[in-house]
């Protein structure tokens, strides 16, 4: 019977941990504030930005919410980062994404102070992970390597195989499984004999954005699967990138979709904004 990876446990655990660490902060006279900016109301984007506000309320972190009409320019977002970089009162900046089609997500992106960076999606933090410096962690990896850490499995030695190559799952998930000394193998749409690859895994990450696209065939005898998508299925209840029946009788762990990976985002999200205080 497959170990079921519980992020909502997990993640639960993480926020408990850091409500502790914002205490002794705040007796300490010290005060986190994350901007979470929004443009336009997609339903999507206002239930991630809430979920991160009530977050926030929970571990003692001020959030000060900018909601901006979708009409808003470019320019005009970049003024307001630009001087959410300059208040210091301010610790972390979030730009919901994504952005309306007429905005710069990269330049945004870029404008943002990397030492507020709580997305760690500036090239900055990007760079930094790369060569092994301390900086902002992109979270939805960083909530992986949690979840691995958490539930006894190690990554060190192992063949680690990521499908998906993406800037804010795939290439963040390897160089941090690289930097847990995993055996890093990372394929994508080109990728030949993706089953064949993928049944090399000791531990396989599957970030592809296809529904319960990976079956029993992708997955060797004992792997750990990592399933990072969501999808809604026929029936409209929440699903991931793997078939988690077909394949669950064969890994020795593996995450649920919804209840895995998802709640970890946040979590990790929270770590990053009070990291800007442990500094
Ligand atoms: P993405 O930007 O669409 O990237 C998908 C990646 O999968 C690409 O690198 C693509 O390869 C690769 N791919 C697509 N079809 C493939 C195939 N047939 N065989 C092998 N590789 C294939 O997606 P993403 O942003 O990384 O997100 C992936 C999934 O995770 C989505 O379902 C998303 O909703 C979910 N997600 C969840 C969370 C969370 O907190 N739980 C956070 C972020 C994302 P190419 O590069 O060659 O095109």
């Amino acid at each position: 019977m497959a170990q079921i990876i519980d992020g909502k446990l997990i993640s639960a655990q993480i926020k408990d941990e850091l409500k502790e660490e914002v205490k002794k902060i705040s007796e300490n006279g010290g005060h986190i504030c994350l901007a979470v900016v929004q443009v336009g109301d997609d339903p999507a984007s206002s239930v991630y930005v809430n979920n991160k506000k009530k977050a926030c309320a929970y571990i003692g972190i001020e959030s000060r919410a900018y909601e901006l009409p979708e009409t808003t320019t470019e320019a005009e977002l970049v003024s307001l980062v630009e001087e959410l970089n300059a208040d210091s009162e301010v610790n972390g900046i979030l730009v919901q994404l994504p952005l309306p089609p007429h905005i710069n997500e990269d330049l945004v992106i870029r404008t943002i102070s990397p030492d507020k960076d709580v997305d760690g999606f500036h090239p900055g933090s990007v760079g930094r992970l790369w060569i092994g410096e301390k900086g902002f962690l992109s979270c939805t990896p960083a909530g992986i390597i949690q979840l691995l850490k958490r539930s006894g499995i190690e990554i060190e030695g192992k063949e680690c195989v990521v499908i998906g190559r993406s800037n804010i799952v795939g290439k963040p998930m390897a160089a941090l499984l690289l930097r847990e000394n995993g055996t890093v193998t990372v394929a994508h749409s080109r990728t030949k004999n993706l089953k064949e690859v993928a049944r090399r895994a000791d531990i396989l990450i599957v970030a592809i954005g296809k529904r319960q696209f990976i079956n029993a065939e992708y997955v060797k005898d004992g792997a750990v699967v990592i399933d990072v998508g969501m999808h809604r299925d026929e029936n409209n209840k929440l699903c991931g990138d793997v078939d988690f029946t077909d394949v669950a009788d064969k890994v020795s762990a593996i995450t649920p979709v919804p209840g895995g990976v998802g709640p970890m985002t946040i979590a990790m999200l929270m770590n990053n904004c009070v990291e800007t205080a442990r500094r």
